[in-house]
C-alpha cells in the first residue's frame, strides 16, 4: 500500500483532467499534481473525437451568435452566464493549442481552417482532418510531460473519495498492475472522468465511459444535474455503434431514405441535415417507423450519403470515415451510401458545479463530460464538448489552485478510515463472495437494454416507471455479484463490477430525472407530454442519492439576455 499526498489530485487524463493539471502546473511550480487514470492517458475517451472543436476564429463570426446558437441547441436550459464565459474563452484555447504543436487543418492563406457543424449558424468547428480527439490529446498529454511536478499513476482506478470535515480530502485508488489499494491526500480533488454512454447498449463510448466520477461525487453527496439530458447521435453503424462523424454532413453528405430521398425536407426544411443533434435522431427514427428506412441484420437504418463528394474530398477531410466503411461494413462510401442509425453519444448531464468547476463539497471540482456546468442544457451542439473540456479545464485548474494555496493537509484519520471501508468492500466483500448467482455481465445487459427501450430517444410515463422499478431491483441483485476471477493482477472482471456498480446509480439517476420532467425539451422527448413547458419546467433538474430512489430538486435556470423563445430552425 502506498500513502500519497498530492495538493491537487486529478482524476481523469482525457482532454478535461489534462488541462485542468496543465493550468495548475503553469500557474505555480511549486504545486504538486498527481494525474490518476484507469487507463493510459491516450486511450481516454478523447482519443476518438473526429469532427472538430468550436471557436470564434473569424471576421464573419461573432460571440453573440455563438451564444445564441448554443442557447437555443439547449432548448434554452443551459445557464446563459456559463455559456457567455464559455464562448470569450475558447479561441484562446485553440490558439494555446497552435502554440503547443497541434496540426490544425489550414486554409490556403495559412490560417485554422473551420468547418460546418449541426445547429451551428456559420463555419465555425476547427479541425485536423477527422481526427481532431487524437491530435488534442496528444498535444495535451506532450505538454503535461514538460512539468514534473504533475506526477501520473496511469491504470489506477480511484473506487472512492475521501472527505474529511466535509471537504475533500483525496481518493483510495486501486492499482490495476499490482491489484492493491492505496490512498492519496489531497488539498483538492479535480474530477475529469468522462461520459457514462456505457449505460446504454448502442452507443459510440468506449468501454470506460462507466460514469465513475458521477457516481464518486453522487456517493459524496454532490447532486447530478439534468441527467435525463442524453444525446442521441444520428449517425452510428448498425451493430457496432461506431460514429460517423457530424463532419460527414458538414462537408456535404446527405441521409436519405430507402427510395433514396432526402428526407429531413419533411422535418427540417431550413436546416436540412445540419440541423441540432435531437432533431435529426428523432426524424431518423420516424422515417425508419413510417416504413421508409432499409433492413439489415441489425435491424432498420437509412442512409449516410457521401458519394457526390468524390473521392479526392472524401480522402482529404474524411479519410477515418472511409477507413472505417470499409473495415466495419465492407463497403466504400465512394461507391455507396453508409448505412446510420441514431445511437447515444453524451451525457448532457452530470455533476453539478458551477463556472469554477466547483460542486457543494468544498476542495471537490468536476469538469468535461463528466461536470455539468451547464452550457449544454437539454442538447449539445456538435464541437462544443471539446472546446468545454479546454475552457473548462483551464478555469478548474486554476479554481483547484487557489483553493489548494489556502487549505491545509488533511490531518484527520479520513483516508485511512476510507482505505479501510475500500479494503472490506473491495477484497473482504466482492472479491469474497459466492460465485454463479449473479453475474456482472448479466446484470449490466438487463440494465442496459431497460436505457435503451425505455429511457431512449422516445419516453413516457409508463416505460419510465418501469424502468425505475426494474433499475432498483437490479441495484439490489448486484449485492449478490460474485468475481469468479480471484488473481490481485489486472484483475479486470474486478473492475468492470466495479464499474457496473457507479453505473447503476447513474442510470437511475437519469431514469428518476427523466420520469419527473413531464414535458419535451432538446434530447428529453416525452411522446406523453410533447410540448416544451417553460412554466413548471424551465428549470434545472438535481438529482440526490438517497436510501432506495434518488431525490430530485430543481434549480432555476441563468438567463442573461436571451429569453426563451419556440426553438425553430
Ligand atoms: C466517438 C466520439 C467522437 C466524438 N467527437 C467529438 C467531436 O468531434 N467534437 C467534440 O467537441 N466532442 C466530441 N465527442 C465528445 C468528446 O470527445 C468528449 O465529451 C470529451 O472528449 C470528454 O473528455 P473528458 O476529458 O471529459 O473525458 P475522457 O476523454 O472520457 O477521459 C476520462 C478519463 O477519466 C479516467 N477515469 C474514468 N474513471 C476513472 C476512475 N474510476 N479512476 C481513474 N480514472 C478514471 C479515464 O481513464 C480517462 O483518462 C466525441 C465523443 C465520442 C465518443
Amino acid at each position: 500500500m502506498d500513502r500519497l499526498a498530492y495538493d491537487i489530485v486529478v482524476v481523469g487524463g482525457g482532454a478535461a483532467g489534462l488541462r485542468a493539471a496543465i493550468a495548475a502546473a503553469e500557474s505555480d511550480p511549486k504545486l504538486t499534481i498527481g494525474l490518476v487514470s484507469k487507463v493510459y492517458p491516450m486511450r481516454s475517451h478523447t482519443v476518438s473525437a473526429e469532427g472538430g472543436t468550436a471557436a470564434v476564429m473569424r471576421e464573419y463570426d461573432n460571440f453573440e451568435l455563438h451564444c445564441l446558437d448554443t442557447i437555443k441547441g439547449s432548448d434554452y436550459l443551459a445557464d446563459q452566464d456559463a455559456v457567455e464565459f464559455f464562448v470569450a474563452h475558447c479561441p484562446e484555447e485553440i490558439i494555446q493549442l497552435d502554440h503547443w504543436g497541434l496540426p490544425w487543418s489550414r486554409d490556403d492563406d495559412g490560417k485554422i481552417e473551420q468547418r460546418a457543424f449541426g445547429g451551428m449558424s456559420v463555419k465555425r468547428t476547427c479541425f485536423a482532418a477527422d481526427k481532431i480527439g487524437f491530435h488534442i490529446l496528444h498535444t495535451l498529454f506532450q505538454t503535461s510531460m514538460k512539468y514534473p511536478q504533475i506526477v501520473r499513476h496511469d491504470e489506477w482506478f480511484v473506487t472512492d473519495l475521501i472527505v474529511e470535515n466535509g471537504a475533500a480530502a483525496g481518493v483510495v485508488a486501486l492499482d490495476i498492475r499490482r491489484g492493491e489499494l492505496s490512498y492519496i491526500n489531497a488539498k483538492a480533488v479535480v474530477l475529469a472522468t468522462g461520459g457514462a454512454g456505457r449505460v446504454y447498449e448502442f452507443t459510440t463510448n468506449g468501454f470506460i465511459k462507466t460514469g465513475d466520477g458521477m457516481a464518486l461525487a453522487y456517493r459524496a453527496g454532490v447532486p447530478l444535474k439534468d441527467m435525463e439530458m442524453v444525446q442521441f447521435h444520428p449517425t452510428c453503424l448498425p451493430g457496432t455503434g461506431i460514429l460517423i462523424t457530424e463532419a460527414a454532413r458538414g462537408e456535404g453528405g446527405t441521409l436519405i431514405n430507402k427510395d433514396g430521398e432526402r428526407f429531413m425536407k419533411t422535418y427540417l426544411p431550413g436546416k436540412m441535415e445540419l440541423g441540432p443533434r435531437d432533431i435529426l435522431s428523432r426524424s431518423e427514427i420516424q422515417e425508419i417507423r413510417a416504413g421508409r428506412g432499409f433492413e439489415g441484420p441489425h435491424g432498420a437504418y437509412v442512409g449516410l450519403d457521401l458519394r457526390h463528394l468524390g473521392e479526392k474530398a472524401i480522402d482529404e477531410r474524411l479519410p477515418m470515415v472511409r477507413e472505417l466503411a470499409e473495415k466495419y461494413l465492407g463497403l466504400d462510401p465512394i461507391h455507396e451510401p453508409i448505412p446510420v442509425r441514431p445511437g447515444q453519444h453524451y451525457i448532457m448531464g452530470g455533476v453539478s458545479t458551477n463556472m469554477h468547476g466547483e460542486t457543494n463539497v468544498p476542495g471537490l471540482y468536476a469538469v468535461g463530460e463528466t461536470a455539468c456546468v451547464t452550457i449544454n442544457g437539454a442538447n449539445r451542439l456538435g464541437s462544443n464538448s471539446l472546446s468545454e473540456c479546454l475552457v473548462f479545464g483551464t478555469a478548474t485548474g486554476l479554481s483547484a489552485t487557489t483553493y489548494a494555496k489556502k487549505t491545509d493537509w488533511p490531518r484527520g484519520t479520513a483516508a485511512k478510515e476510507a482505505l479501510a471501508k475500500e479494503e472490506a468492500r473491495i477484497f473482504g466483500g466482492l472479491m469474497k463472495r459466492e460465485v454463479g448467482k449473479e453475474s456482472v455481465s448479466a446484470i449490466r445487459k438487463e440494465m442496459q437494454q431497460i436505457m435503451d427501450r425505455d429511457v431512449g430517444i422516445f419516453r413516457d410515463e409508463k416505460g419510465l416507471t418501469d424502468a425505475c422499478a426494474k433499475l432498483a431491483t437490479l441495484r439490489q441483485r448486484f449485492a449478490d455479484v460474485g468475481v469468479a476471477d480471484k488473481d490481485r493482477v489486472f484483475n479486470t472482471e474486478l473492475t468492470q463490477a466495479l464499474e457496473l456498480d457507479f453505473m447503476l446509480d447513474v442510470a437511475q439517476a437519469i431514469a428518476w430525472s427523466a420520469l419527473n420532467r413531464r414535458e419535451s425539451r432538446g434530447a428529453h422527448s416525452r411522446t406523453d407530454y410533447t410540448n416544451r413547458d417553460d412554466a413548471n419546467y424551465l428549470k434545472h433538474s438535481l438529482a440526490f442519492r438517497a436510501d432506495g430512489a434518488p431525490r430530485i430538486d430543481y434549480l432555476p435556470v441563468t438567463i442573461t439576455k436571451w429569453q426563451p423563445q419556440a426553438r425553430k430552425y
